[in-house]
């Protein structure tokens, strides 16, 4: 059965799926093509667009820079198996309020419906 995703059918334009942190224990190559290894100064220069990751004590550190290239036309191809950290962002929970509001312009058309 497909899983039904209430953020797409808000119309999110996906404020969660870019620029975000995750913390799992599961390999991120997993759920992210082309993940590379982050350089050990984040800050040493911009990074590209892409995802990168760390391990430290088995846990990755992944970060998304730019949209997640699961991304596409606003709905996550991969939304049945997307990482843990992703289910957690569920419609209206914290973290997808926090990334409504990092980034105003790509915010839901109707999120107070699902509330
Ligand atoms: S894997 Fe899917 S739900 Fe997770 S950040 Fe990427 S597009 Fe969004
Ligand atoms: S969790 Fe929130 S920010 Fe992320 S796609 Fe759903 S409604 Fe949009």
């Amino acid at each position: 059965m497909v899983e039904r995703n209430s953020c797409t059918e808000v119309k999110c334009s996906s404020s969660c799926c870019h620029d975000v942190w995750f913390y799992m224990i599961d390999n991120p190559n997993q759920y992210f093509q082309n993940v590379k290894i982050m350089p050990e100064k984040l800050n040493e220069k911009p990074l590209q667009v892409g995802v990168y990751f760390s391990v430290s004590g088995g846990q990755y550190k992944v970060i998304i820079i730019g949209d997640c290239p699961n991304l596409y036309k606003n709905e996550c191809n991969i939304y049945s198996n997307r990482p843990p950290g992703c289910k957690k962002t569920n419609i209206n929970s914290t973290s997808c309020r926090e990334a409504r509001e990092r980034d105003s312009i790509k915010t839901c058309n109707d999120h107070t419906s699902h509330k």
